[in-house]
């Protein structure tokens, strides 16, 4: 079993604890790597390390050099997307092809925000004082404290690493403690592209361990998180104690909203995608299939038919289209879930138990479920279940699709499909979550603004939106006239 080292001030280091912990394979629920047992001590080390960086060889970088560097370590990854994604497929158990087709991907945020580093430019502002020169610096806000969850380790990472240091900022990354292989492998690429010591950091561990001494520390200008809405609460209370900059990225319980104008086989494709590609467990998952009542039972067939197909199995396996669950106590907590929407009264019509197929072996799998029945004040219909079970709600019309959908506490995303462009535009408008899919699902990109609503979250990451967030304003006044007016009164 490989022991693994963090990255601290481009070196690989011990953790300050001597302890390790392991990791699990959750397809054979066996331990397969040891990762550093991080601590305070090295959040110190990291964090110190990182400012030193920002305030020496990383400041005196131009843009241009900055961007370069991003862009090189683009390449390194597409030359290395195979290896990660099965790093990463052994590590959280999440399809090998899907694992493949975002490393193949995550290139692509470093080559945007590698060309976007020098094209962050400041104003002139036609300022209402004569003789007084008056124009803006966008600067970067400093040590950015990066926390990842597990369910896609490396590109919700690219998604704040590539525009924080495409703003000039450096970065200590706590990566999830059930996915953190990947994270450590990826850190080796950093000096390879020729990163200066100290820009990444990279401190493994647990989140009341490293992730709090990481939120808290002093010289952290501000969080980048992306995990549970529970977590994302804590750290902002954390982090705004430290008054620093925060951007959220939360849960969701996503409505994929059916009309009957829609084309059926399609919408069918996109609700399994929504909540049984990854097993269910992404933040954009369409947990609630909302379906008009006149196609409501015809749906509800093709549903059946097309998720009973599903193959589940070793999630290295490319014909695999169900992988298990990330972790034991993640499994547990789906089968509750599935066993709290029977005592509610919703209707099991598909799995709704533990998967004991051959092929599952010993890993951590739930067949894939759906509930009918389901009203809007169950459980099920509510929470993050971060698995692959489906709540199916009907529908009357327009208004009440409306009102169910935002009747949630999230707002993360929300499928419509219609064939009507006026309903197409009409629930894009009143649909309250930060991305709404109309004909299709689960579609991101580095040009596109990716974030939540309301509990979902704060801030945006991808597009242009994002570099922003990474980014301080500072407007600077000349006086150009040479005559300094009374002291005493403001200019
Ligand atoms: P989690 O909240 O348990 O953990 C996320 C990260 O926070 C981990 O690295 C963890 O160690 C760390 N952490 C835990 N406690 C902490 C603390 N007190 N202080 C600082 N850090 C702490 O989430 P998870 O189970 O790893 O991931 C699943 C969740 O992430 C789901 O709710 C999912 O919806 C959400 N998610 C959101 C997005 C998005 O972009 N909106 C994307 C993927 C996942």
């Amino acid at each position: 079993m490989k022991k693994y080292q963090m990255l601290i001030n481009g070196a690989r280091v011990d953790p300050a604890t001597g302890a390790w912990f392991e990791s699990v394979n959750p397809f054979t629920a066996q331990a397969w790597a040891q990762v550093p047992r991080g601590s305070k001590d090295d959040i110190d080390r990291a964090v110190s390390a990182a400012k030193a960086a920002f305030y020496g060889d990383w400041r005196n970088l131009t843009a241009t050099a900055r961007g370069a560097l991003l862009r090189r370590l683009g390449d390194l990854i597409a030359a290395d997307a195979d290896r990660l994604a099965t790093i990463e497929s052994t590590d959280n158990g999440k399809l090998f092809a899907e694992m493949r087709g975002q490393l193949n991907y995550i290139p692509q945020w470093f080559y945007y925000f590698g060309g976007l580093a020098d094209k962050i430019e400041g104003r002139v502002i036609p300022i209402d004082k004569p003789g007084v020169f008056n124009f803006t610096r966008e600067e970067p806000l400093g040590v950015i404290a990066a926390i990842t969850p597990w369910n896609s380790p490396l590109l919700l990472a690219a998604w704040k690493l590539a525009p924080a240091l495409a703003a000039g900022n450096t970065v200590v990354w706590k990566p999830s403690e059930f996915s953190s292989v990947s994270a450590l492998e990826f850190g080796e690429l950093f000096e390879k592209a020729g990163f200066p010591p100290g820009v990444v950091n990279i401190v493994t561990g647990y989140g009341n361990e490293v992730g709090e001494p990481l939120v808290t520390h002093p010289d952290v200008a501000k969080v980048a998180f992306t995990g549970g809405d529970r977590t994302g609460e804590q750290v902002y209370q954390m982090a705004a104690r430290g008054i620093k900059h925060v951007t959220l990225e939360l849960g969701g319980k996503s409505a994929n909203i059916v009309f009957d104008d829609a084309d059926l086989d399609s919408a069918v494709k996109g609700v399994v995608s929504g909540i049984f590609a990854a097993t269910g467990q992404t933040c954009i998952a369409g947990s609630r299939a909302l379906l008009h009542r006149p196609i409501h039972d015809a749906f509800v067939e093709k549903l059946l038919a097309l998720a009973k197909t599903a193959r589940m199995g070793n999630p290295l396996d490319l014909n695999t289209q169900v992988g298990p669950v990330t972790t034991q106590p993640q499994y547990n907590k789906v089968l509750d879930y599935i066993r709290v929407a029977k005592e509610e009264g919703a209707v099991c019509r598909l799995g709704g138990a533990a998967a004991t197929r051959a092929e599952c072996g010993s890993g951590w799998f739930v067949e894939p479920t759906i509930f009918t029945g389901v009203n809007p004040s169950m459980r099920i219909a509510n929470e993050e279940v971060f698995g692959p079970v489906l709540s199916i709600i009907p529908f009357d019309d327009e208004d009440e699709a409306v009102r169910i959908a935002n009747n949630t506490v999230y707002g993360l995303a929300a499928g419509v499909w219609t064939t009507s462009i006026r309903r197409a535009l009409m629930m894009s408008e009143r649909l309250e979550a930060g991305t709404v899919w109309v004909n299709t699902y689960r579609a991101v990109s580095y040009m596109s603004p990716f974030g939540g609503y309301k509990r979902s979250g704060i801030g945006r990451e991808s597009g242009l939106d994002a570099v922003r967030e990474y980014l301080q304003t500072k407007s600077v006044w000349i006086d150009i006239s040479g005559n300094t007016p009374n002291p005493f009164v403001m200019r």
